[in-house]
């Protein structure tokens, strides 16, 4: 007979892995930016915020690495010193970055409004978390403490220096799959501000939600989005919106306040037997 037969999960959603800056904690994804900016003014070529922002949720040294490959970048870089950047400035700046960043994350720690209650609502569902991040132990180690005493802490944390290579890659999502002793990858939701995040999930099998206001792709504070007039909102949100959606993610929401009209519909298209 002309019929195959098709095997899929029909399970609820086990777990939920979110990434920390612009997703969970640090509104506009501030911390890495603004550090990023100050390693490469220390090395007299001075970068715009929006070139700090092009590689973001990569590990930290491979985002280094990617903005000196960006041609803007390269260009001042030659014209300041007269050769192209090579893997010994990447470490250079690379060992910058890594103190300074450690010492302002706490600075930019506070959860974003609706984390607190969007996680304890999965939570109650039996939904387990995870988180995944382009940090380095030792700063992530920072953000969990920093997330604790404001009552969030996830079931697992990896980072990027965890496995053999970040985002896009699927591996701190796998390790996390592992950590939390899920059944399959279909029960599982990655969500993230950025693109390498979505791929990150999208690489593992997982669905995928991406955050388009409260992270790296509007990339300004609570209060500087706040105060932009509602077309000038209008106007960011939709680029933030569509560059998001082309990377293939599932969902588009503003922030994690959003969360979980979404898990409900994955919840419902598991049911009707789709997949990520
Ligand atoms: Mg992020």
């Amino acid at each position: 007979m002309p019929f195959k037969y098709q095997r899929s999960y029909h399970g609820p959603v086990e777990a939920v892995i979110l990434d920390w800056a612009g997703t969970t904690m640090d509104y506009g994804c501030m911390a890495p930016a603004a550090v990023f900016m100050d390693v490469f003014e220390r090395q007299g070529v001075p970068i715009s915020m929006e070139e700090a922002r092009v590689p973001m949720g990569a590990h930290k040294r491979v985002h280094i690495q990617q903005l000196t490959e960006m041609d803007s970048i390269r260009k001042r870089w030659q014209e300041k010193f007269a050769r192209e950047p090579n893997d010994d400035d990447v470490s250079r700046m690379f060992a910058d970055f890594v103190p300074s960043q450690i010492a302002c994350l706490s600075t930019y720690s506070t959860l974003i409004p609706g984390a607190i209650d969007s996680i304890k609502a999965l939570r109650s569902d039996g939904i387990k978390i995870g988180t995944t991040t382009g940090y380095l132990t030792e700063m992530v180690a920072v953000n969990l403490k920093d997330a604790k005493t404001q009552g969030y802490e996830p079931d697992v944390t990896v980072c990027a220096s965890d496995v053999p290579a970040g985002r896009p890659y699927p591996y701190m999502c796998l390790l996390n799959a592992i950590r939390l002793g899920v059944t399959t990858m279909e029960a599982c939701v990655k969500v993230d501000d950025t693109v390498p995040g979505i791929d990150e999930g999208l690489n593992a099998g997982m669905w995928t939600v991406g955050f388009a206001v409260s992270g790296n792709e509007v990339g300004l504070s609570l209060g500087d989005w706040s105060s932009l007039s509602a077309s000038e909102q209008t106007k960011k949100r939709s680029k933030a919106y569509q560059r998001l959606l082309q990377s293939g993610a599932h969902y588009v929401v503003d922030s994690i306040a959003d969360l979980l009209p979404c898990i409900d519909d994955i919840q419902t298209r598991i049911a009707h037997g789709e997949k990520p």
